[in-house]
């Protein structure tokens, strides 16, 4: 059933290393090949050995109107025929950063980049430009991209101090991250007493990069409260959570305010969009207005901009599209849920509007080690036995999965069934 794509990865991995451009599309962390896309229809995908699956990845959670949206393809095309990039400011910019600083009385300006990966590593210069401090906090679990100073692990001696968590990073640099438990207030206030050159803590306030795991309430409120008293900023990381959470992210159902959000994925509604916000006090520091440096050729690409428009005007227009999303999350992980327990596996279910995880064990994870004591061998299998019967789930436990306003209950109760059989054998 997988013979073309079996083939393609070969192919693939002679000239792309490991076959892939981001990592965990090859796989590994369940095994086997993964199938190659060749093309997607509303809440389907389609492999080029022909196989049709329901679609809960969403290309990782951009695509919250599912694939070949109507509405977003006709901006696009429209927009792509009066060319593709100038490098040149255009109104479509100063339009989506318009409807942002609308949605969110924490932000006064936007500055467009193109990953998620930027928009972080931005906000991070800029915390650390403007408060004239160093060292970062970030939690572990939280993925905020692949750039420097965020790829860290706990070190092995000292409890905070982050060391590389990849080859090619110098330890020089991650020394400034300093690398705390998520949902631990303990751990976070031990941190600001240690050093006195703290910038900013960076946070997913709700963790989808190690399933999906929400900071608690106290724990949100100390990150602020500490940020407040030690001079430092708070950066909400809602490149997956935002206008997926809710119309406003995580922010729009918690009631701590970041100094910075970041953003990504949903802004650009499958091309490569990222962005920073903050109050223009904070944002009068980038380049040009002021001296922090922050810069890109194909930055508010115009192609990119009109997707990511037509994205939020229709999630703006309908702003119930959310209860339904919502009902379908739960819909799908209640369903799950009771077929688990009918078979005595232990599982454990979270949902934020269109975002979802799930995990094999028997106590709700609340920060990474928990989540690294689930059955992960269960969710393997599980995961095989599920693409092959169509349904196209996150291919590891650390992922979470997302629905798209194109699946409907139809999809989500055959997923169910699926489920049934594939739980009776786990
Ligand atoms: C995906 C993600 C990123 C990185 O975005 P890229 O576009 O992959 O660079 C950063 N932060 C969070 C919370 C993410 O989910």
């Amino acid at each position: 059933m997988f013979k073309k794509s079996i083939k393609a990865y070969e192919k693939a991995c002679e000239v792309i290393p490991g076959g892939v451009d981001s990592p965990v599309r090859a796989f590994k962390s369940v095994g086997g090949t993964p199938p190659f896309i060749e093309k997607g229809k509303g809440a389907y995908i389609y492999d080029i050995d022909g196989n049709k699956y329901v679609d809960f990845v969403q290309s990782w959670g951009p695509l919250i109107f599912g694939h070949c949206d109507r509405d977003i393809e006709k901006a696009v095309i429209k927009t792509a025929k009066k060319g593709l990039s100038f490098g040149a400011p255009t109104n479509l910019e100063t339009k989506l950063a318009s409807e942002i600083v609308e949605m969110f009385d924490n932000i006064d300006k936007v500055r467009f980049v193109s990953s998620g990966t930027e928009a972080t590593m931005s906000a991070i210069r800029l915390a650390r430009g403007v408060t004239n401090k160093n060292d970062i906090i970030k939690f572990e679990g939280c993925y905020h991209g692949h750039s420097d100073s965020l790829l860290v692990q706990a070190g092995s001696g000292m409890a905070t101090f982050g060391s590389p968590s990849s080859p090619g990073v110098p330890a020089d640099l991650t020394k400034h991250t300093l690398l705390c438990e998520y949902n631990n207030i303990e751990q976070l206030e031990k941190c600001f007493e240690e050093s006195n050159d703290i910038a900013c803590i960076i946070i997913e306030p709700i963790a989808g990069n190690m399933g999906l795991v929400p900071a608690s309430n106290e724990f949100l409120k100390a990150c602020r409260e500490l940020c407040d008293k030690y001079g430092a900023l708070l950066i909400f990381d809602e490149v997956m959570s935002g206008f997926r959470a809710s119309l406003k992210g995580a922010s729009g159902i918690l009631d701590i305010k970041a100094d910075i959000l970041t953003f990504g994925k949903v802004i650009g509604a499958g091309m490569p969009v990222g962005a920073f916000a903050a109050r223009k006090e904070i944002m009068s520091h980038l380049s040009p207005e002021g001296k922090i440096y922050q810069a890109g050729t194909l930055s508010g690409n115009p192609v990119a901009m009109a997707a990511g428009l037509e994205s939020l005007r229709k999630l703006k227009k309908n702003p119930k599209i959310y209860d339904d999303l919502n009902k379908k999350a739960k819909r799908l992980l209640n369903g799950l849920k009771k077929i688990a327990d009918e078979n005595n596996i232990g599982f454990q279910t979270n949902s934020r509007g269109s975002m979802f995880g799930f995990f094999f064990c028997e106590n709700e994870p609340k920060n990474f080690k928990e989540v690294g004591n689930c059955d992960f061998k269960r969710f393997a299998t599980f995961h095989h036995e599920m693409l092959k019967r169509g349904f196209y789930f996150a291919c590891s436990q650390y992922e979470a999965g997302f629905i798209c306003t194109k699946i409907t209950n139809k999809d989500i109760d055959a997923c169910l069934k699926a489920a049934k059989e594939v739980m009776k054998n786990l």
